[in-house]
């Protein structure tokens, strides 16, 4: 066989077929996840030590960093009076020698033995007339010879040295040199993007000779896992839009046209854009499968509801999914004021008409009433069902679901979606679907996340909001201020949000300090105001007693949990004090801020931290003082926090991308797409056997939840 090897052809081949993988170093390597020599292949060196650029300790300069390359010739472990270990060394290199020093790191002493040899890279100063560096960074490298020295991830369980996984990922790519590493990306992309072959790259990556080399393979390695999952994204989106049929709805009619004019205000031209997309995919006969991103307040509730008329006016029916009960309810009730009194045209009845019914269908609701909804929803005579999961539990059948509209807020919810979707319609047309979401994601995280939807984005806020002030708040003073200021806009008549700290993943622990800072609170600077309380313990009916009377002006400061995260609509609310805020991320305080600026009187947001220092240190708080716009404040958060934040609950996803990073490599998600569209679109696959194997190898044994189930 002289045909290259495939990734697939490597992953099926078991990391022990290597000449020197026993069963030690086998056990080892699984500690690390490798398993197989595509495992072992991408397994890449966290970093390398140029010795090209390395210093001889003769000419340290004092003052100045440096990668030096040393044997260790003393080693003294000492407990110094305050109890701190400090481990010195002794380090030369036959032109000099200097001293390094480690502070509580005692387990220094057995890694760095007398006779070793390792890369110390850090600052060098002058202590007692001798150079030294305090705390460097040390990688082991053995007696490895080549210039560039790959320092691959190790761990402590594995048992594995740097230089001996070097030497069997060296052992691995020999095996690979007979019959070469196949390569799939077309020539044409290769050549624009100015990507290396992907056998080369495997070279550099692990063996370079230039540093230069390094950054080439990267690229090439990292468009390649960028690749995939969008190829894999792409060409499940394009399988489902060729053997679902949808409804060709009719976009303009008398019910929407109605709406329009119903509408107190102008649309934003984000809006009437938006609309203008999701018309133009309902009048198609492919299904729509759209995500609408838009900060807090951006009003996608209106762009919603103008998809599920567009259903409706057909006569079909529209469904609303909400992640929570507040949420399905504060929906009902808006959309129930936005369609009230809107008639549906209806030949049974004695007028030709009949008004639009909406209902309300979570777990609360009776088990009588639940039947009437349910006979309802089958017969067609009720035409916009808003719920929660309630909606997608067995039972639930429509007489011809036609929209689709999930609001996730902050939740990525693949599974219920396409549960939704695949419920009870009687004829086989797949509704369209809309998902809402309230987190602004960068572009191109977006299109990794929801690569399987066509994005729309709401990026404009409806005219006559004031901005939001934001402040920090540190100090005994500055607090005290800040409840004048409380008190101060109670006095005007406005309302006002406490947020507790958040104490951690518990509703339990987080109720317990809402009580606690609710005690605080009454007893002290707002002993002469109203306050409620409100948390996730609550029972439902006490929670929305609670709403109610604030939502109502009975109460003029609600103190709470995070529970009021989402939904919560109190125009006549301009103050927010966050507590402990340096607890919360950035996504959390921006979504919490959004409670507050939703009516015509300025609103201000405290953040308040335990000290300055915290204050001055805190890169997140600033981006929310700096900024009230949503998509920027995803792009600090990638910034600062890395992909975790987005893949949360698909991590499978992130560990798909092993060099790739969606902020670093944002230019390549791009690219990477539209290769991937490019070769969707000519069909290419048809045409290549190795970009079908790439695409077959890395659909199977994925989460289901990643290769997202539309
Ligand atoms: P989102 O769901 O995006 O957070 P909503 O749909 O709840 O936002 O809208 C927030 C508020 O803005 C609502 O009170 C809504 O009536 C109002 N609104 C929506 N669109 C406009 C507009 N074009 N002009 C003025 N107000 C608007
Ligand atoms: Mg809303």
């Amino acid at each position: 066989m002289s045909q290259p090897l495939s990734l697939a052809e490597l992953d099926s081949i078991p990391v022990d077929r290597l000449r020197g993988v026993g069963s030690k170093t086998k056990a080892g390597l699984a500690v690390l996840e490798v398993k197989t020599v595509a495992d072992l292949l991408t397994y890449y060196p966290r970093r390398y030590v140029d010795r090209t650029n390395q210093t001889s300790l003769a000419d340290l300069m004092v003052g100045e960093e440096a990668l030096v390359l040393g044997t260790v010739e003393r080693v003294e472990s000492r407990r110094m009076r305050n109890r701190r270990t400090l481990v010195s060394l002794r380090v030369s290199d036959g032109t000099g020698s200097m001293n390094v020093t480690f502070f509580n790191q005692p387990w220094r002493a057995k890694q760095l033995c007398e006779g070793t040899t390792a890369a110390f890279f850090g600052k060098v100063d002058l202590y007692r007339n001798r150079r030294q560096m305090t705390s460097p960074v040390v990688d082991l490298v053995g007696n490895q010879t080549g210039r560039i020295v790959p320092i691959y991830p190790q761990s402590e369980k594995a048992g594995l040295m740097t230089w001996e996984i070097a030497g069997l990922v060296e052992e691995a790519l020999r095996r690979c040199e007979q019959r070469g590493i196949e390569d799939p990306i077309p020539t044409g992309a290769r050549r624009q993007y100015g990507l290396i072959d992907r056998h080369v790259a495997f070279g550099s990556i692990h063996v370079p000779e230039t540093m230069p080399d390094v950054y080439r393979a990267r690229t090439r390695l990292v468009f390649d896992e960028l690749f995939r999952v969008q190829l894999t994204l792409l060409e499940r989106k394009r399988e489902l839009e060729l053997h679902t049929r949808g409804i060709e709805h009719v976009v303009d009619g008398q019910l929407v046209e109605l709406f329009e004019q119903s509408i107190p205000f102008d649309l934003t031209g984000a809006q009437r854009r938006t609309i203008s997309e999701i018309s133009a995919d309902l009048s198609q006969s492919a299904p729509m499968h759209r995500l609408l991103q838009g900060d807090v307040g951006a009003g996608k509730t209106l762009v919603a509801v103008h998809a599920l008329l567009v259903a409706v006016q057909g006569g079909h029916q529209g469904a609303l999914m909400a992640p929570t009960e507040v949420l399905a309810e504060q929906h009902a009730a808006g959309v129930s004021a936005l369609v009230g009194g809107m008639s549906i045209a209806d030949s049974a009845t004695l007028m030709g008409e009949r008004p639009v019914r909406v209902e309300l269908l979570t777990n609360k609701v009776k088990v009588a009433e639940r039947r009437r909804i349910d006979t309802q929803l089958a017969s067609g005579e009720v035409d916009v069902v808003i719920g929660t999961h309630a909606l997608i539990q067995d039972g639930v059948e429509f007489d011809s679901l036609g929209m689709v509209v999930v609001d996730e807020q902050h939740r990525f919810g693949v599974e219920q979606r396409s549960k939704l979707r695949d419920s009870g319609r009687r004829d086989a047309l797949t509704p369209d679907v809309l998902v809402m979401t309230a987190t602004p994601i960068p572009r191109t995280a977006a299109m990794t996340v929801y690569g399987d939807l066509d994005v729309s984005i709401l990026d404009e806020l409806p005219p006559g909001r004031t901005p939001i002030e934001t402040e920090l708040v540190a100090g005994e003073d500055p607090v005290a201020a800040m409840w004048q200021r409380v008190l101060d806009e109670v006095e005007d008549g406005r309302q006002a949000y406490v947020v507790c700290p958040l104490i951690e993943e518990s509703e339990k622990l987080d109720a317990a300090s809402a009580e606690q800072t609710f005690e605080h609170l009454t007893s002290g600077v707002l002993s002469g105001v109203n306050v409620g309380l409100l948390h996730g313990r609550m029972s439902s009916v006490d929670k929305e007693g609670v709403m109610a009377e604030f939502r109502s002006g009975v109460l003029d400061v609600l103190v709470a949990t995070t529970v009021i995260e989402v939904g919560v609509d109190v125009a006549n609310a301009t103050i927010m004090v966050i507590e402990s805020a340096d607890r919360f991320g950035i996504a959390q305080l921006h979504q919490l801020r959004g409670r507050v600026g939703r009516g015509s009187h300025a609103s201000t947001c405290f953040l308040v931290v335990d000290d300055e220092e915290t204050a001055d240190s805190n890169a997140r708080l600033e981006a929310l003082v700096r900024t009230t716009d949503g998509f920027e404040l995803a792009e600090v958060d990638l910034e600062l926090r890395g992909e975790g934040t987005i893949f949360n609950d698909r991590q499978s996803g992130r560990n798909d991308l092993k060099l790739a990073s969606l902020r670093r490599d944002r230019d390549w998600v791009a690219r990477a797409r539209e290769v991937a569209a490019q070769v969707v679109d000519e069909r290419q696959i048809d045409k290549s056997e190795s970009l079908r194997r790439e695409l077959e190898w890395f659909a199977t044994g994925r989460d289901d939840d990643f290769i997202l189930k539309s």
